[in-house]
Order: structure tokens, then C-alpha cells, then sequence
């Protein structure tokens, strides 16, 4: 017998299940322990009334509860929609400002002036104000004559040195812009379920020498040393090269953007029997345990507020993710506040087993494992 009713020893006790639409969403229960046979049939049957108005009340708090959720999740998805808008446009505005100002400072260092270019030796000349390239007169370099055509003159008065420093943050704002836009659109190509493997056999020592080259600037400009374990020649993975290329891009990339003046960045390749695994472990501001299934999902950051310190849209890693897990492999995150990230990815070394199935599913917005007490993924 039940250990509570042995304990209590109740003199009467009814039982009533409580039904919506013949299933079972709880339980009557009644005892008396004064008296025996206290639930008479009348009783019981206005438990019955009872139990029915319960199931209805039953059913609607429950669904006045998945109403609050649903509630809940828009007024999230609007907030996170909100917050994208405002980083995608700050993202844009910056390198954008660059991209207008920079050449204005340059066109204002530069004055053109009419003048005349020679046909034959293409020398040019500055003419005085009301003069003409007449075609009786010859050219000062080569002598020719009837050779003058009129041209526009331009001439830079600033320092040369200074418009190679120009061209390079041109070079920079215009990456950047590139970057977040082709984000976006990788985006949502996986959440259309448009984007397909090209699988070919590659060695991962050239990837890898590839996306170094690629985030060297990057690492320069913040003194951040990658330290690579050696990689044999002959490793190879079957694989989309430049998807491979991406995930490591994205992963190098917040690597340095995460870590301090002067850290190391790791990049290690591990080989099992089937698998090759790619970990990225930086010195960095690392993740706190609760937030570490949240980075994987779309639109997130860490700190995504306005004040937040670094850049970024919050979807490199959701693409990351749904990249790894479009050759059916996984990625792994251990980190801890104040100490550094390790991010793991794990493929399959010879491509996905269902080699059919290769299109993307939608990067989903709630990760399918919890964050262990150890913090990973
Ligand atoms: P974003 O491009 O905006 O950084 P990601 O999806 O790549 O977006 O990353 C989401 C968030 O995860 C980041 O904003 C940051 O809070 C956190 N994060 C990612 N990588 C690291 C890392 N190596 N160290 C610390 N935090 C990281």
C-alpha cells in the first residue's frame, strides 16, 4: 500500500481522474479522515461536475500559458530584430563613412587645371589661364609639332605616402562591408535551405596556410601571434574547401577580435580513425557557462547592447554551426569567463555519411544540446 496512505490513514479518500477529451490531464483527490464512506454516489457525481469545469480550467491555463510563452519568444525575436537592425546599420555606417570621406580628403589635396597632352610621347603640360593647345605649337618633350591635344591637368598637393595609407583603409572599410553583407547573405541562403556541399578532396595544410594569410592582418594589427601545430603534408579532408575555408575564418577571426594586445592563438589539427577535428583556442575574454548555447544561435552576442565593445552582427557563429552540421559534423565549445575560448569542430574525414542529403537546414535559433556544467556544447 501506498506509504502516505499508511502514514495518514484516511478513513475515506475518492480518487476522481479529471478528463479533457478522454485524456488525462489530472488527478481529484479527496480523503477524509474522520469518517468511513463519506463519498457517496451524489457526491461523487457532483465531483464528477467538479472534475469536468477543472479539466476545462486545467486546459485553459494551460493554454493561456503557451500564450504567455508565445508572447515571450515574439517580444524576443522582435528585441533581437531590433538590435540586429541597429548593429547591421552601425556595421555598415562605419566602414561606409570611410568609403565617402576618405576620398573627399584626397580630392581636396588635388586641383585640376586645363592642359594638353602630346599624341606621340604622351608628356603633358599645364597651360596658362586663356591659353589654348594650338596645333601649330610642338611639344616641349619630343619636339613633334600639330601632336598638342587639350586634356585636363590634376595634381596632387598632399604627400603620397598618405594616399597609400587611404587606399588601404578603403581596402579595409570596403572588406568589412563585404563581410557583413555576405553574412547576411549566407544567412539566409542556410535558412532558405539553398546552400549545397561541393565536396572535393583537399590537403588541409593548404586551407589552413590560406585562412592564416587571410586573418594575418587582422592578428598584425593586434599583436595577436597564431601558434601552429604542425599539420602533416599529405592530410586531407573530403569536404566543401570553401566552406571549411569560412568555418575557420569565422573562428580564427573572433579568436583574435575576443583576445588581448599581445595573446596567442592556437590552431590545432587532430586526426581519429574517421574524423578530423579542427580546435581554435584563444586567451581571451571567454564565455560564461549560460551563455554558451545563446552564441551558437542567430543574431546573438554576448554583449549586443549599445554599448557593447566589439563589432559583428551575431551570425557568424550560427553560419559556423550550420555549416559543420551540413557535412554532419559538430561543434564544441569549452570556455570559461576571463580565461579563453576552445572551439572544436569535428567532421567526418570522408565527407557526410548521406552524401545525398546535402542541402542546408535552417540555422535554428535554440540549439539542440544544453551547455554541460563544464561548459561546452
Ligand atoms: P559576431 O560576428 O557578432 O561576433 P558570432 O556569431 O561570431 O557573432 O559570435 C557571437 C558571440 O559569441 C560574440 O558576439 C561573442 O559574444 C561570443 N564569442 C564568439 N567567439 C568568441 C571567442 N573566441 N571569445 C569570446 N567570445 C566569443
Amino acid at each position: 500500500m501506498d506509504a502516505y496512505v499508511i502514514a495518514r490513514k484516511p478513513k475515506s479518500l475518492l480518487c476522481q481522474p479529471i478528463l479533457r477529451n478522454g485524456v488525462l490531464t489530472g488527478v481529484l483527490y479527496l480523503e477524509n479522515s474522520a469518517s468511513t464512506d463519506v463519498f457517496t454516489p451524489e457526491r461523487v457525481e457532483l465531483l464528477g461536475i467538479l472534475a469536468a469545469q477543472a479539466a476545462i480550467s486545467l486546459d485553459n491555463a494551460r493554454l493561456y500559458d503557451q500564450r504567455e510563452k508565445a508572447l515571450e519568444a515574439a517580444k524576443e525575436s522582435a528585441r533581437l530584430k531590433g538590435e540586429f537592425l541597429a548593429k547591421t546599420s552601425h556595421e555598415l555606417r562605419t566602414p561606409l563613412t570611410s568609403i565617402i570621406n576618405v576620398p573627399k580628403m584626397v580630392l581636396q589635396a588635388m586641383t585640376r587645371q586645363p592642359g594638353a597632352v602630346c599624341s606621340r610621347c604622351s608628356s603633358t603640360f599645364a597651360l596658362d589661364p586663356g591659353e589654348q593647345a594650338h596645333p601649330a605649337l610642338s611639344c616641349a618633350r619630343c619636339g613633334q609639332t600639330g601632336t598638342l591635344v587639350p586634356s585636363a591637368i590634376a595634381e596632387y598637393r598632399g604627400n603620397l605616402i598618405e594616399v597609400c595609407e587611404y587606399m588601404e583603409m578603403l581596402v579595409k572599410s570596403g572588406t568589412l562591408l563585404l563581410q557583413v553583407v555576405n553574412n547576411i547573405l549566407d544567412f539566409s541562403k542556410l535558412e532558405a535551405g539553398r546552400e549545397v556541399l561541393q565536396v572535393e578532396t583537399f590537403p588541409i595544410r593548404q586551407v589552413v596556410d590560406e585562412v592564416l594569410a587571410a586573418t594575418a592582418v587582422l592578428a598584425d594589427q593586434k599583436e595577436v601571434a597564431f601558434d601552429l601545430a604542425t599539420i602533416p603534408e599529405d592530410l586531407e579532408l573530403t569536404a566543401d574547401r570553401i566552406k571549411i575555408t569560412q568555418i575557420l575564418l569565422n573562428l580564427l577571426g573572433n579568436a583574435v577580435k575576443f583576445s588581448p594586445r599581445g595573446s596567442h592563438v592556437l590552431l590545432e589539427v587532430k586526426q581519429t580513425a574517421d574524423q578530423i577535428q579542427f580546435v581554435v583556442k584563444d586567451q581571451g575574454i571567454g564565455i560564461a557557462a549560460e551563455n554558451q548555447a545563446l552564441i551558437f544561435e542567430s543574431f546573438r552576442q554576448v554583449d549586443g547592447g549599445p554599448t557593447r565593445r566589439f563589432g559583428g552582427v551575431g551570425l557568424g557563429l550560427a553560419i559556423t554551426r550550420s555549416l559543420v552540421e551540413l557535412h554532419g559534423g559538430q561543434i564544441l565549445v569549452h570556455s570559461a569567463l576571463g580565461q579563453g575560448s576552445e572551439f572544436t569542430v569535428a567532421l567526418p574525414r570522408q565527407g557526410r555519411p548521406d552524401a545525398d542529403n546535402r542541402t542546408s537546414s535552417p540555422p535554428r535559433s535554440t540549439p539542440p544540446i544544453e551547455p554541460n556544467p563544464g561548459g561546452s556544447r
